[in-house]
């Protein structure tokens, strides 16, 4: 079987819907990510599929900041 590395944007949605916990691929949970990989506003991480041997990557963008006293500031720009 040929190993599958392109997602589909249906693949993509369905799998950030389910905040990353299934194969975007397979369905499958049992999947395991690597160390995360940090840049500016930015974090990436290797994710691999145990079920079906694909690997693709996570990428988080800074989204809100969290003060000392606990407040959480949601980036707000354009809403
Ligand atoms: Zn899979």
């Amino acid at each position: 079987m040929d190993k599958r590395t392109e997602l589909t944007q249906e693949q993509v949605n369905a799998y950030i819907a389910g905040d990353g916990a299934h194969c975007p691929f397979c369905g499958s949970d049992q999947i395991e990510g690597s160390s995360f990989d940090t840049d500016a506003g930015c974090v990436r991480q290797d994710i691999d599929c145990k079920a079906c041997d694909a690997t693709w990557t996570d990428s988080y963008h800074l989204a809100a900041v969290i003060d000392e006293a606990g407040n959480v500031w949601d980036d707000t720009r354009g809403k």
